[in-house]
């Protein structure tokens, strides 16, 4: 029973039954376009299009159509070996790429390490010999990773279902689309080659 007057005031402007919770992103992820919403709070236009610019839950706003993200609260240092994370590339070198962490998978309320960086050597990246680590990842890919040290917070891809998870065109920005073991770009057709996870374009779980 929802008993009258025991809701506690909130700081909104419309009233949360109008407000309408989506999913989980990360920066960079498409939240909708300015045709169908205005942008709120944690988002970015690029082109007409609406992106996040925070990690959290889209909240959509039916009446005053707008479109914002939400950010999770910080809780820090709470990695353990062998928990499963999704994060974004924002460097890759010789010898490593550095990964931007966002989110735990499985952890209620998708608790956020945030500002904490993360990252994968060129030995941990597949269980076979890395030639080149540009070929596996590039600046601002998804990625889902597996924590091998808390203390350095070293990751590794090296199973099936890690690695890129999303991807962009290094050509136009487009979210690239599976084809058989490469990833190709549906506006330019431009191909690339990542360490591709089983679970690429599922969404983040
Ligand atoms: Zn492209």
């Amino acid at each position: 029973m929802d008993m009258p007057g025991s809701r506690v005031p909130r700081e909104v402007e419309t009233p949360e039954e109008y407000l309408e919770k989506g999913s989980f992103v990360l920066p960079g992820e498409l939240v909708g376009t300015t045709e169908e919403f205005k942008p709120g709070a944690g988002t970015t236009i690029s082109a007409g299009d609406i992106y996040s610019t925070a990690t959290g839950n889209v909240i959509i706003d039916r009446k005053a159509r707008i479109v914002s993200v939400k950010p999770n609260t910080l809780t820090p240092n709470i990695l353990k070996i062998g928990d499963i994370l999704y994060g974004k590339i924002t460097d890759v070198r010789e010898s490593g790429a550095m990964v931007e962490i966002a989110g735990i998978e499985g952890k209620e309320d998708r608790e956020v390490v945030n500002s904490r960086l993360g990252d994968i050597h060129v030995s941990n990246v597949r269980d076979s010999y890395v030639k080149r680590l540009a070929d596996e990842f590039r600046p601002s890919d998804i990625i889902r990773a597996r924590v091998v040290d808390t203390e350095r917070i070293r990751l590794t891809t090296a199973e099936d279902s890690l690695g890129v998870v999303k991807a962009y065109c290094s050509n136009c920005r487009g979210e690239l689309v599976l084809e058989g073991k490469k990833l190709k770009c549906p506006a330019c057709n431009m191909t690339e080659t990542r360490k591709i996870s089983t679970e690429y374009g599922k969404g983040i779980q």
